[in-house]
């Protein structure tokens, strides 16, 4: 399953990068509050980046890779059971766990494999070496 994990790659090409996760793990994106919808350069980084699903820190950078042994029910059992006490993530409450697995996984299947990955609130789009974008749902 081509999937979207934490990367180092490419960072510094924007002078608001910062990679806080554990390189090569699983990211989940949260929604992006109204003031990094403004600025997603801003003080508060929703808007442009990726939440690592074991480490809970946010990169700016991610990159498309295949885990063929990662199943969609592992996927959403990793998501749920590192971030399912929602107290501290409004996001969790407002989108269950599938349809954000589903999410991720249909974002991991636009883009080849190796391909680093920024987010602009709600589109995510190659940086390298495909530059392509896609709406985030
Ligand atoms: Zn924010």
């Amino acid at each position: 399953m081509h999937v979207l994990v934490a990367t180092d790659a490419t960072q510094g090409a924007r002078r608001s990068d910062f990679a806080n996760c554990i390189e090569g793990e699983l990211v989940w994106m949260l929604e992006v509050c109204p003031e990094s919808r403004r600025n997603p350069d801003g003080q508060c980084p929703c808007g442009r980046s990726f939440r690592g699903l074991y480490s809970d820190e946010e990169t700016t950078t991610a990159l498309v890779t295949d885990l063929p042994n990662l199943t969609r029910s592992a996927y959403q059992r990793a998501l749920y059971e590192n971030h399912g006490d929602a107290d501290s993530c409004p996001a969790c409450r407002v989108r269950p766990f599938s349809k954000v697995v589903d999410e991720l996984i249909r974002l991991g299947s636009l883009w080849p494999i190796g391909t680093v990955m920024e987010r602009r609130v709600d589109l995510l789009q190659g940086r390298a070496p495909h530059r392509t974008s896609t709406k985030i749902e």
